[in-house]
């Protein structure tokens, strides 16, 4: 097994790597920015560096600093967490060329994946249903006529794109040219990549993702799907396993090809891949090399611990577990919880005055956050992660509201009051899963201000 790992992340998935590693003996080392003395992982590792002020540049994104940590406390193996460089191919060149192990895939499978144009091209010629779209990077040169391919209404994404940002819908063919020049300023300022591509826009789809484990030698298999259509902003804000209704061939079919595809790679690793699902139809929109934010709703139906598999097979060991082992029993769903205004989403950093954490049968809290904690400013808003299980969706749905309705957290605001007196009283929700356009479109609008007070964003 690993002897040390160096965890190269903050909050929540830094206790979740800590307690993987700790579980099975492996020593660990935290890191912290001057902004996360207080992290609660970092009583708990064997070690702990500070890499930096408080700016995610200078710290949690500063790659030498990182190295150098793992070289003064002896670590053999980075976790990249999610985030931050867990998807940056130079940063896992870098630390395999250090001498480390690389928690994570094998460097060239996250550049393929990074860049969408080359992973969606990739997908199609491994037998994995795409978004019809077009199949390199889209310029105002080639736009009409890669258009008049597609049709309308189409969307325009960065090829480098991540966190749902810079996406345009294109709705007719007038607005095409300048909707691609934003996009390419857009993805030039956020990502350093103006490639921008473009696909059909599905009208009401769901998202659905299927998770993947494989050894890097050309084993792989998959612990079924998820289903995350509840979104804002293309941002997850509520999760579930399995995903709701899915016919079961164009299930089978789909964790079929997914597994053929990381086998024909010889994908190493955790990986996640992300497709939009309509009218029966499974379209892939990217693949995430990483742990996701989700996977504990995927540990709860499967059992499967994904960090301890991927610590397993870093270390060469291979998987512990083959496909038919993997069943699953009853349903998951996860609620995102965010330091946020419930109606303006504005961050809501500051102190936890109290807290009390929900428990009881079925009930998973992954979550950093303690009375007296300060949340920084300086980092993305989501200090918990709530998770319930039961033997069907109803059971996970009561179980998820009775644990709302007992979490106490005063100091900051958060979005509990989204979960639990919006989306989990929602009776269509509730009933079945909803397209990626229902929160916004439907549940949101309900709390839309008076027209008198006009919001900012
Ligand atoms: P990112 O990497 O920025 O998260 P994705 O490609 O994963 O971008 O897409 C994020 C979300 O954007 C999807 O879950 C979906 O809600 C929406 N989306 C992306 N592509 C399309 C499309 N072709 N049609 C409709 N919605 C889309």
């Amino acid at each position: 097994m690993l002897q040390k790992v160096l965890i190269a992340n903050r909050g929540e998935i830094a206790l979740r790597i800590t307690r993987a590693c700790k579980t099975l003996g492996i020593k660990t080392v935290g890191v912290y920015s001057n902004a996360d003395k207080d992290l609660m992982h970092l009583r708990f590792v064997d070690e702990a560096v500070c890499i930096g002020p408080g700016a995610t540049s200078e710290s949690y994104l500063n790659i030498p600093a990182l190295l150098t940590a793992a070289e003064v406390t002896g670590a053999d193996a980075i976790h990249p967490g999610y985030g931050f460089l867990s998807e940056n191919a130079e940063f896992a060149e870098m630390v395999e060329s250090s001498g480390y192990i690389f928690i994570g895939p094998r460097p060239e499978h996250i550049r393929l994946m990074g860049n969408k144009v080359s992973a969606i091209t990739a997908m199609r010629k491994a037998g994995v249903p795409t978004v019809p779209g077009s199949q390199h990077a889209v310029t105002p040169a080639n736009a009409k006529e890669e258009a008049a391919k597609i049709g309308f209404p189409l969307i325009v994404k960065a090829a480098s794109g991540g966190g749902g940002r810079g996406m345009r819908i294109v709705e007719r063919i007038d607005t095409l040219l300048e909707s691609v020049q934003a996009a390419q300023r857009d993805a030039e300022m956020w990502f350093g990549d103006d490639t921008v591509y473009m696909e059909r826009f599905l009208q009401k789809p769901r998202h659905v993702e299927v998770q993947v484990l494989a050894d890097g030698n050309g084993q792989a298999i998959h612990l079924y799907d998820r289903d995350c259509s509840l979104q804002r902003r293309h941002q997850k804000v509520l999760e579930e396993a399995p995903a709701p209704g899915l016919p079961e061939q164009a299930r089978a079919d789909i964790l079929k090809s997914c597994v053929n595809a990381c086998e024909l790679m010889q994908y190493r690793g955790a990986g996640t891949f992300e497709f939009l699902f309509e009218d029966g139809e499974f379209f892939f929109i990217e693949m995430n090399t990483r742990v996701q934010v989700e996977h504990p709703v995927t540990e709860m139906v499967t059992g499967v611990d994904i960090i301890e598999q991927q610590l397993r097979v870093a270390a060469g060991l291979g998987l512990s577990i083959q496909q038919d082992d993997v069943e699953v029993k009853g349903h998951a769903i996860e609620c995102r919880i965010n330091a946020e205004d419930p109606t303006t989403f504005m961050p809501s950093p500051g102190k936890i005055e109290t807290f009390y954490a929900p428990g009881g049968a079925g009930i998973r809290l992954d979550s950093h956050i303690y009375p007296g904690y300060s949340i920084p400013p300086y980092y993305d808003s989501m200090i918990a992660k709530l998770i319930s299980h039961g033997k069907d969706r109803a059971t996970s749905i009561a179980r998820m509201r009775q644990a709302l309705d007992e979490m106490i957290l005063t100091g900051v605001k958060t979005n509990i009051p989204l979960h639990k007196d919006l989306i989990l009283k929602d009776e269509a929700f509730c009933e079945d899963a909803m397209d990626i356009h229902y929160l916004e479109k439907h549940l949101l609008k309900q709390l839309e201000a008076p027209a008198s007070d006009k919001k900012s964003d």
